[in-house]
């Protein structure tokens, strides 16, 4: 879900989702069922830029919405319990689910496996992204994982000054033990520190 309680804002979002609903600008639409935008608030404090949308994401069309998003939601209010005010929003460094597939001679589907974006897609995309941040206007950016960490330095290295940080892919703490483990206690760590620096 998303809330947007400011009307510029709203308009902005307005033209910027009607635009990106339906685009076909990389080859990733071609198996994607929704383009996944952004949940959360508008403006916000803190913007979360993951990877991609994985089934979940693409069926709902909203971003971090199965079991990493669980994760993520849980880290995030076990964090703000003690802030008054925390704002937030989440969205990924593509807008359509990475998939390989494999077709018959007639182009039906057989297979389709998850798989990392690639550079021509994240480039291609990115302008929806920039949207994203600047319509979020966050005092602060955290990148899940690595590949949103990379796509976003590519994008504004020497141009604009953001706070940016990086924790593990929620799903990355998953496969290491979930809520129970070591990376999980870092990846809350990591969180808290964002929080702690931002200004009221
Ligand atoms: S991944 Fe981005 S650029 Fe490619 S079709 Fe989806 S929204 Fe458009």
């Amino acid at each position: 879900m998303l809330t947007i309680k400011n009307k510029k804002i709203a308009k902005e979002w307005k033209d910027h989702s009607k635009d990106w609903i339906t685009c076909t600008r990389c080859p990733l639409h071609c198996h994607s069922k929704n383009v996944v935008l952004c949940r959360g608030s508008l403006p916000c404090q803190v913007l979360f830029i993951g990877e991609a949308p994985g089934r979940d994401e693409d069926s709902c069309g909203e971003p971090f919405v199965g079991i990493s998003g669980e994760l993520l939601n849980t880290a995030i209010e076990a964090v703000i319990s003690t802030q008054t005010e925390f704002t937030y929003a989440i969205t990924n460094t593509v807008g359509c689910i990475p998939l390989d597939v494999t077709e018959n001679d007639s182009g039906r589907l057989i297979t389709s496996k998850l798989r990392q974006p690639r550079p021509n897609e994240m480039d291609i995309c990115k302008p929806r992204l920039v949207d994203i941040i600047r319509i979020a206007s966050p005092q602060k950016i955290v990148c899940l994982g690595e590949v949103a960490l990379k796509n976003l330095r590519s994008m504004i290295e020497g141009t604009i000054y953001w706070d940016v940080t990086r924790l593990r892919h929620p799903s990355y703490v998953l496969r290491n033990g979930g809520v129970r483990s070591q990376e999980y206690y870092t990846f809350i760590e990591g969180l808290e520190n964002v929080v702690k620096g931002l200004q009221t």
